[in-house]
């Protein structure tokens, strides 16, 4: 690490012209707070990913630029002025939304770690998903565990469990949201000082392949039924054929959903266990059961199961001959086209977000292009919304198997635990200020910021006049740049510094 730290000893203010990464400024502002001056009289010239790693190969002019990078922090730093953090005091009970495996599995986690937790379901049970899967990839039995944690959650008198209910508005911040939720007319507010979404996702309901129309076609999920209630027709099948990638991996569909490869392979052994004369052909795209579950996938080779790639660029047809189902295709390592006859379809179909989702303009929450929240940082923040105290697991977040989705859960209610510890959080510095007598009222602030800190003053001389809540501010300067009155500034980020950074660049060249 190469640092230099130019110190102005009558301002006290630091800039630093690092070899660090970005990630270590909380660091150097730490140091500031223990040198006893204001975190915000700091400046990082970011010369490790800004000059040595863009221009590694030309150092002449990576160090021109670390040192024209500098001088504009000097010059910036010159004019900061020393920021408040507002402190908030926390609510220290959670809220959690979706009663699936992983909603009761971060309600229980908080529950355990002695803060109360409000768990909301839109159904009429709890289970969600699970309600429908035989068996793990291990082969553990999922019904039988999945009712006690269900009696876990139900009987754990930190959890209070809300059936069929819908959460209508949301109000507050980080530390002290109201959530209101409707259940059968009757609404009632909840006070939290956390969010975790864990509201689930579904499986595709394709309009192809006979699905709906013949009852020898299934979904994945509904042969996991018939294995559940050992479904005794199961037993004279003489063939069955899974087809894998039904709606995903398309393009309305770009992402994979996972644990496709892995349920077909698992259900494939579970029907040779029924009957091991079966003839069990599996239509792939590519084969992805990942880590220790390839495993499986050996033993299914082992156990004759027949895994043939199909060309989904040419045509894959499902169809009746006579009384029998027929499905046509062309095989991508022979290069023929192909004709089996199955007792049984099975279809791997996608795992989709709902169409609409109420939760996140509620939160205030950002979803992927998938249709599936997303998180703050996909290294740093896994499992943090980007609106501070939303926190998100499970099939909500991404498609997931049930191990998965159990960790996310864990880590979600851990990382909410680390603002419930807290009697008090201090937030940003770094936020907007509106100027009442410049303000137009024109509300484009208001549209424009995807945190809903913006609003209009209600009463006092200033009504109707735009103003900041500083807790919801996130500092994007979305607001000030759209202010076409010129009445927002961002502190720390104000005109006049920078343009002293411009002049500074100009002098420097
Ligand atoms: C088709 C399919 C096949 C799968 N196959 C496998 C497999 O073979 N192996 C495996 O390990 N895992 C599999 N999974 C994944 C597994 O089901 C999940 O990882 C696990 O059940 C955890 O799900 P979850 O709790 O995150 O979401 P869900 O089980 O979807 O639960 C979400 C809950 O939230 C509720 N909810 C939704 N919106 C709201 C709202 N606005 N307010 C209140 N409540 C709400 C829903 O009603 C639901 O009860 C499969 C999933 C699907 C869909």
């Amino acid at each position: 690490m190469m640092a230099k730290i130019i110190k102005d000893k009558q301002l006290n203010r630091m800039v630093v012209s690092a070899c660090t990464p970005k990630t270590h400024e909380p660091l150097f502002q730490e140091t500031m707070i223990d040198a006893g001056i204001n975190k915000y009289l700091f400046e990082m010239a970011n010369i490790r990913n800004q000059c040595s790693w863009v221009h590694g190969t030309d150092p002449e002019h990576a160090t021109q630029k670390a040192k024209e990078l500098t001088k504009m922090a000097v010059a910036k730093v010159a004019l900061h002025e020393s920021l408040d953090e507002p402190e908030l005091e926390i609510n220290p009970s959670a809220l959690v939304i979706g009663g699936g495996i992983s909603g009761m599995t971060a309600a229980k986690a908080l529950s355990d770690q002695g803060y109360h937790t409000n768990l909301i379901e839109k159904e009429e049970r709890l289970g969600g998903q699970a309600i429908n899967l035989h068996e793990t990839w291990r082969g553990e039995d999922v019904q039988s565990r999945l009712k006690a944690l269900i009696e876990l959650v139900q009987n754990d008198p930190n959890i209070d469990v809300h059936l069929n209910a819908t959460i209508t508005s949301v109000d507050g911040f980080v530390g002290n949201f109201e959530t209101t939720i409707d259940m059968s007319g009757h609404e009632n507010v909840l006070e939290h000082g956390v969010t975790i979404i864990a509201s689930g996702a579904s499986e595709f309901k394709p309009d192809q392949y006979l699905y709906g129309d013949d009852p020898r076609v299934l979904s994945g999920l509904e042969l996991d039924q018939k294995l559940i209630q050992n479904d005794p027709s199961l037993k004279e099948l003489r063939s069955a054929l899974f087809i894998q990638c039904v709606g995903s991996r398309i393009p309305e569909r770009p992402f994979c959903s996972k644990v496709c490869c892995t349920h077909s392979i698992k259900n494939a052994l579970a029907l040779k266990a029924i009957n091991p004369g079966m003839d069990i052909f599996i239509l792939y795209r590519d084969m992805r059961s990942y880590g220790l579950r390839e495993d499986l996938y050996r033993t299914a080779r082992e156990k004759g199961v027949l895994f043939i790639r199909y060309d989904d660029g040419k045509d894959l047809n499902v169809g009746i001959d006579g009384e029998d189902l027929q499905v046509m295709f062309t095989d991508s390592v022979i290069r023929r086209k192909m004709k089996i006859q199955p007792d049984l379809l099975v279809l791997a179909t996608a795992i989709v977000p709902p169409k609409e989702n109420p939760l996140a303009p509620l939160y205030k929450v950002t979803l992927n292009d998938d249709g599936f929240f997303m998180e703050a940082h996909v290294k740093l923040r896994p499992v943090d919304c980007a609106t501070d105290g939303i926190f998100i697991c499970g099939l909500a977040h991404a498609p997931k198997p049930i191990d998965e989705s159990i960790a996310q859960a864990k880590a979600a209610a851990t990382r909410a635990i680390t603002l419930l510890a807290q009697k008090t959080i201090r937030m940003n510095g770094t936020v907007a200020q509106t100027n009442p007598f410049y303000c137009s009222s024109c509300g484009v602030c208001v549209d424009i910021c995807p945190y809903s800190a913006p609003s209009f003053t209600e009463e006092g001389p200033f009504a109707g006049k735009a103003q900041i809540n500083s807790v919801l501010c996130k500092g994007c300067g979305l607001c000030v740049a759209s202010c076409r009155s010129g009445a927002i500034h961002l502190k720390g980020f104000d005109n006049d510094q920078i343009f002293e950074q411009i002049f500074a660049l100009n002098e420097a060249i």
